[in-house]
């Protein structure tokens, strides 16, 4: 079982007007996921948005809502 909720196809993404870029390879393609966060004690879940990288794999991650995504 997956702990991805969602994946899009990979494409690039614009966040909070800047074009999101792989911090280790420098790549600018992603595939997108929600995953779900539970804090220990708390009995509500919260949800992560990840891209991650298609080239290297290393996932970037925006707690909350990351903005307009383009
Ligand atoms: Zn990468």
């Amino acid at each position: 079982m997956s702990i991805f909720r969602k994946e899009a196809e990979p494409q690039q993404y614009l966040i909070k007007e800047k074009q999101l870029t792989c911090s280790h390879c420098g790549n600018d393609t992603f595939r997108m996921a929600d995953i779900m966060i539970h804090y220990r004690g708390d009995i509500t879940n919260s949800y992560a948005t990840a891209f991650i990288c298609t080239v290297c794999t290393q996932a970037t991650w925006f707690t909350g809502n990351p903005g307009d995504l383009a």
